[in-house]
């Protein structure tokens, strides 16, 4: 607790309450104790004495009882040469100030002409609002509770230019806060710098002008108690519930601009009760965490560039986009929705170019929200039917965010990019690939948007978890291949942290439905031994993911009963199999590739199908474009097994899965495998040794047939039979 802020606070205190006295005296004497009291159109009394004290105040005389409150309030001065815990009474002379407010802003709707335009909006000249009345309080006060605004941010003072102040101005309104100004510093407001420039202030564009003097802070701090009153079922006189009610669902927040006096610093007090922090552009000391507001109480000085950022953070505000801007139909309806290549204006990543996706934490200070940057083309800088790579680099910082939920943000991009009309993506980490229609490019997207969408959709699904996000897209393939090591090498630490678990040592495993939106039946379970077939979700993966989002797709799946422990079958998952997969699939093996195997969406990593004269089986990785010996390529045979299906001699799964002990160990694991396309056998090379090891097979890394040796079924017999292949005396595959 700064010594410095609880003196001025409480000194402020003294001064406005001093104030309170004199006016209401001077009030008293001219128009008599009986004259009317009120704020205009209001059932809540003066809201924050009616609130915290249950008083129902309608005469000037009825003051003198909230006078005495206040005053009854009103710690001592502290001594400069004295340390004492101040933070009490600081919070004391705040709630003190809050009342004098009170009297003072109320006395002036007694006053001829009024200070005040009763009305939304400011007109004619008159830019001072006062008290809100009921009428805006139902209407406005409802966002606050169905999250359309989350919360407000009460400036105070004058910016030091009118550029600055609508910057700031414009920042708060894209976050969808209420903008309630107040005070002034030096003669000069926020909302009179607005105003000169021209910008439409009011309830109707969320910029309130409540008044140039101090005290109209009240109105604020009035709008969120009669808010908790009417919308948090806080009855009056329990100020705890309602101060609580602010503290958990208003986001709210104190912009100090300028010089700060006794008076304002008296208002910060006040409004450190409510859970609303105060952050300042000049440097007025801080209060660091101590339990009433969610973070820090008081921040400063912070750069006008941050301003707006620093606040959202220190109040703990999660943003939420209500809709995704991008000029094309946006929504759940469009994520099945395919782009056909006569319809497709450009091509990224895929078969053809190189691409990845990645999304990685970072600090606070070194996100800044919503930023968006391109290296390379734009859509507009290229002709129809151009392909290239896409690498896209997303950075999110939160007090809340785990390296665990990384991976889980990073799947989601599937998801929110194929919610575009007009965009087809499909795969995840280093094998994605997006197409844009004709159509779209027509509509004005850009890839720009595709930050856009993830900016908009992470934030409104998962902005419980992390606080700012910005995101970077690579389409020239410089940067993209400069890049994608970075993000192999932690794909491959995502993947090394199950190292030591195995299926046995849980009773739990959990299930992903994310594809469902291409393969409606698809169900995946990830066991710690079988990653998701797409090899961005592993077992720890859909834990997170669970705890993030318990109604989300990925739900923890019982084992239950064992049914067949070599196949890999448990009542439990079975029934769960069953309901998920829309009654299409009664059984579930985890471990084969011939019975009962698991379905295959479309964006597994690999396909491993059974060669049958060969009594083994072959594997392929979705980049390579040759003909295998199955006598399809990894396209045909993609659209043979994918879409949701239970294909017997049939998997697609993750490169990972090929050196789990599980890898289709109900066939006798992967020294079943005789062919292997050349580039992932070498990727793999050290699992393949390690198989080759534990077995006891020596060179069991040449045995497996590549393209450089044998392209068809026959060409692998030969091979495999020249060399003793372990395959050929293993039991029959059928
Ligand atoms: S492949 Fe499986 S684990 Fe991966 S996103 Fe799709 S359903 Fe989830």
């Amino acid at each position: 607790m700064s010594k410095s802020i609880a003196i001025q606070a409480i000194r402020g205190a003294h001064k406005i309450v001093a104030r309170a006295e004199k006016e209401l005296a001077q009030a008293l004497k001219d128009k008599g104790a009986g004259i009317k009291v009120e704020f205009p159109d209001t059932a809540y009394y003066l809201p924050v004495s009616y609130g915290m004290l249950g008083m129902k105040i309608e005469t000037l005389g009825g003051l003198k009882e909230l006078l005495e409150e206040a005053k009854s309030l009103l710690p001592p001065v502290p001594d400069e040469n004295i340390n004492l815990p101040y933070l009490g009474h600081t919070l004391d002379a705040g709630m003190s100030a809050l009342f004098a407010d009170e009297i003072i802003e109320v006395i002036k709707y007694t006053q001829h002409p009024l200070p005040y335009l009763p009305e939304p909006d400011p007109k004619n000249g008159h830019l001072w609002l006062g008290a809100a009345n009921d009428v805006i309080l139902r209407e406005r006060g409802i966002e606050f509770v169905d999250g359309t605004a989350p919360g407000f941010a009460a400036c105070v003072g004058a910016c030091p230019t009118n550029e600055i102040a609508v910057k700031i101005a414009r920042e708060l309104q894209e976050k969808n806060l209420y903008v309630f100004l107040a005070a002034g510093t030096d003669g000069k407001s926020m909302a009179r710098q607005l105003y000169e420039e021209g910008i439409e202030l009011g309830w109707t564009t969320r910029l309130v002008p409540f008044g140039d003097d101090v005290t109209a802070c009240i109105h604020a701090l009035g709008f969120a108690t009669k808010a908790a009153l009417s919308f948090g079922g806080a009855k009056p006189g329990d100020y705890k519930k309602i101060l609580e009610y602010n503290k958990e669902r208003i986001f709210a927040f104190i912009l100090a601009f300028g010089h700060v006096d006794d008076e304002k610093f008296a208002q910060a007090a006040g409004a450190i009760n409510f859970g609303f922090p105060t952050i300042a552009d000049t440097d007025i000391g801080r209060i660091l965490p101590t339990g009433i507001c969610t973070y820090e109480h008081v921040v400063s000085p912070v750069e006008h560039k941050n301003i707006v950022s620093r606040s959202i953070e220190v109040r703990g505000l999660k943003i939420s986009v209500s809709e995704v801007p991008v000029p094309v139909p946006y929504g759940p309806a469009f994520q099945g929705e395919r782009v056909r290549k006569e319809d497709m204006y450009v091509e990224m990543a895929g078969q053809a170019s190189p691409g990845f996706e990645f999304l990685t934490s970072k600090g606070l200070d070194e996100v800044e929200d919503g930023k968006i940057e391109i290296f390379g083309p734009e859509i507009d800088d290229i002709q129809e039917g151009t392909q290239l790579p896409l690498a896209i680099w997303a950075e999110v910082a939160g007090r809340n965010m785990q390296p665990d939920f990384e991976p889980i943000l990073e799947r989601q991009f599937h998801d929110f990019i194929n919610a575009a009309h007009g965009l087809f993506h499909v795969g995840q980490r280093d094998i994605n690939w997006l197409r844009i229609s004709k159509e779209a490019k027509n509509a004005g997207f850009k890839f720009k948007h595709l930050g856009v969408i993830l900016h908009a959709a992470l934030h409104n699904e998962y902005g419980k978890i992390f606080d700012k996000i910005q995101i970077r897209i690579y389409t020239n393939e410089k940067d993209v291949l400069n890049l994608i090591e970075k993000a192999r090498k932690t794909y491959r630490e995502r993947d090394a942290r199950l190292a030591d678990m195995t299926d046995e040592s849980v009773d739990t495993f959990y299930s992903c439905a994310l594809c469902q939106s291409f393969a409606p039946n698809h169900i995946c379970i990830i066991t710690p031994e079988r990653s998701g077939l797409c090899g961005a979700y592993n077992w720890l993966d859909g834990k997170a993911a669970y705890e993030m989002n318990a109604a989300g797709p990925n739900q923890p799946v019982k084992k239950g009963t064992e049914i067949d422990i070599v196949k890999g079958q448990w009542q439990n998952v079975n029934e769960f199999v069953y309901h998920n997969s829309h009654k299409t699939l009664e059984v579930f093996n985890a471990y084969s590739i011939i019975e009962y195997p698991m379905t295959s969406c479309g964006c597994f990593e690999c396909i491993s199908c059974v060669l049958p004269s060969t009594n083994g089986i072959m594997t392929v990785y979705r980049e390579y474009n040759g003909m295998t010996p199955v006598g399809m390529k990894f396209s045909t045979l993609a659209g043979t097994v994918g879409g949701g299906l239970q294909t017997p001699g049939f998997i697609g799964h993750s490169k990972h899965y090929i050196g789990s002990r599980k890898f289709v160990s109900a066939e006798g694991g992967a020294k079943r495998i005789v062919w292997m396309n050349r580039n992932l056998k070498e990727e793999i090379r050290e699992i393949l040794e390690k198989v080759g090891k534990q077995e006891g097979i020596e060179s069991f890394f040449d045995m497996i047939a590549d393209e450089s040796v044998a392209t068809t079924e026959e060409e692998v017999l030969d091979y495999i039979s020249k060399i003793n292949h372990p395959a050929i005396s293993m039991p029959p595959l059928f």
